[in-house]
């Protein structure tokens, strides 16, 4: 904590201040004066000239000291660049003079004073951690462990980086609280956010319980992005700092699949791996640092061609959205496995990623992961930190046919994983959550059963291209044809040939686990990501 408190809660230098000093308006203070309470959008940049600034919070229900900003320092966090509510409350100690930037001006120091933006950007984050570190609560969710709809709370909540925590309805407190806030068992999960109590809520209730939602202007972007995994983040980042006008709508939150995987090991530039989640938010707050914009949770349902050759997108919220060029980076979804009571434990002990959420699930039991792709080894290896057991349930024989050697390898000799061969998974059994399965063998047809808290399914890919017109051609299995792909397609009718990520309908975009025939992996759509952004600048310029 000491390095990461060091990075949190910097000084600036003489020069820095001057810097910040020309930007700025003064502001004088007395003891007592509030900068901003909780829950302030657009509060401006302050930075301490005189005296001091006292940061509180209190989320548990009792104001408590963060940290208290001397004359050097500054004040904010991630939300400055997120345009979220304060979480905390800044109050001014003692007669206090502050520098007062506000936010337009303080994106342009992000952008063009590269020695304070690195500064800047690592404090943020540092402070979050530190926040949350310190015991701050976040908004609360009572619901019951591993129960599908609090598990999709949860999801949301870790994608959008919400702090929060999650309390047992079953136990003391969370009996309590729910009681204190008029509500019963029927009504799980219940959410305590900002002075609100959400009962059952859906998650576009959620984020508009929490302030996080977005209008969407009038504007005519210059590029929308669809989808913010891997593909989408790393066009955001790229086409935002060439200075085109971006909107990013993703109908969960930033993080896509990868947002998904404990640690990707195979991406250039992280020889020890990284976080998928972490990974996501490196280039979500990269993006916002350029002025990308985004909105989330808001699902594409539709794309149509406007008049003077423009793009409409109608989103599930009844808003639309303007553009000259859309990026189509949905990615795809696991398929499901075909079981019997299968739907009854969907996110309740069925699951298709293995983060630390449902990591939780089956510390001290046994995880059972289906698959023999990459995926499924990567989850099994992270599991086995957690479980007591993990069993990888293979339908061939040959746990390297679709593995990478050295994940195969680990796999064979880790202590805690046992590969099942021949396997396949039948039947779950359970009450409000999973709790054993039948597996049969497939060449001697024998079936047994096994106590399991958590299934993870790694068995295939859907693309999400349901919401697209018939104008964007698809392959036989849904994904989308870009570039040569359409050579001779009746859809592609332009005298030019289409851009290696156009698609069939020219202005659309394609890229990562979406289009056709590419690899999917992470580094292959970061690297389509950007790449799509040529094919829009080169698009953007014939008009
Ligand atoms: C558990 C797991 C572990 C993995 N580990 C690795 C690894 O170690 N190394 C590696 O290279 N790859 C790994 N992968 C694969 C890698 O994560 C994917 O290849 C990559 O995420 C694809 O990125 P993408 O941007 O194309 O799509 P995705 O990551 O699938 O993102 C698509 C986004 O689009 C959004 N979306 C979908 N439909 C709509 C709509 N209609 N409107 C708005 N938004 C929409 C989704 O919410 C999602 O956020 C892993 C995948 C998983 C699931």
């Amino acid at each position: 904590m000491l390095d990461i408190t060091h990075t949190a809660f910097p000084h600036l230098s003489d020069e820095q201040m001057q810097c910040v000093a020309s930007l700025a308006t003064l502001q004088h203070l007395a003891d007592g004066d509030i900068l901003f309470p909780e829950s302030t959008r657009d509060f401006p940049f302050y930075v301490v000239r005189d005296g001091a600034v006292e940061i509180s919070e209190s989320s548990s229900g009792t104001r408590k000291l963060v940290t208290t900003h001397q004359s050097g320092a500054f004040v904010g966090d991630v939300d400055m660049l997120t345009d979220r509510p304060a979480l905390v409350c800044a109050t001014a100690r003692g007669a206090t003079a502050v520098y007062t930037i506000p936010r337009a001006s303080f994106r342009r120091i992000l952008v063009e004073v590269p020695e304070l933006s690195e500064m800047l950007l690592e404090a943020f984050q540092a402070r979050r951690k530190i926040l949350e570190a310190k015991g701050f609560s976040g908004v609360r969710l009572i619901g019951t462990p591993g129960a599908a709809n609090t598990q999709r709370m949860r999801e949301f909540f870790y994608k959008n980086h919400v702090p929060h925590s999650l309390i047992d309805a079953n136990s003391e407190d969370g009996a309590r609280l729910l009681e204190e806030n008029g509500s019963n068992a029927d009504e799980l999960p219940v959410l305590l956010c900002n002075g609100h109590v959400a009962r059952n809520p859906n998650i576009i209730q959620v984020a508009s319980c929490l302030g996080i939602s977005r209008e969407i202007d009038e504007t005519v972007y210059d590029l929308v992005i669809v989808g913010a995994g891997p593909a989408g983040l790393s066009a955001a980042v790229y086409g935002a700092s060439e200075g085109l006008r971006i909107l990013v709508v993703d109908k969960i939150g930033p993080g896509g699949q990868a947002g998904s995987s404990s640690k990707i090991e195979n991406l250039m530039g992280f020889p020890t791996g990284i976080n998928g989640a972490e990974l996501a938010n490196r280039g979500y707050l990269q993006a916002l640092k350029f002025g990308a914009q985004f909105t989330a949770p808001v699902a594409v349902r539709s794309i149509s061609s406007e008049s003077e050759g423009k793009l409409l997108l109608n989103l599930c919220t009844g808003q639309t959205a303007h553009a000259r060029s859309v990026l189509i980076a949905t990615g795809v979804t696991y398929r499901q496995l075909d079981l019997e009571n299968g739907r009854q434990f969907e996110g309740s002990g069925i699951y298709y990623s293995a983060t630390a959420i449902e990591a939780a699930v089956c510390r001290q039991s046994t995880a059972v992961v289906v698959g023999g792709g990459n995926s499924a080894g990567q989850a099994a290896m992270f599991l086995a930190d957690h479980a007591a057991q993990v069993k990888l349930v293979l339908r061939s024989g040959d746990l390297c046919k679709s593995m990478s050697q050295y994940l195969c390898t680990r796999i064979e000799n880790h202590p805690k994983i046992e590969v099942l061969y021949h396997a396949s998974v039948t039947t779950v059994t359970g009450e409000q959550t999973l709790k054993r399965i039948t597996l049969i063998n497939n060449e001697g047809g024998t079936t047994n059963e096994l106590d399991c808290a958590a299934l993870f399914i790694f068995i295939g890919a859907r693309p999400h291209t349901d919401w697209l017109p018939d104008s964007v051609r698809l392959d036989d299995k849904g994904f989308v044809k870009t570039g040569s792909m359409l050579e001779q397609d009746r859809l592609w009718t332009l005298d030019r040939p289409p851009c290696d990520l156009e698609t069939s309908l020219p202005g659309v975009m394609a890229a990562g686990d979406v289009r056709a025939g590419t690899t999917k992996r992470c580094g292959f759509a970061v690297g389509e990501g950007s790449l799509a952004i040529s094919c829009v600048h080169r698009f953007l310029s014939r008009l």
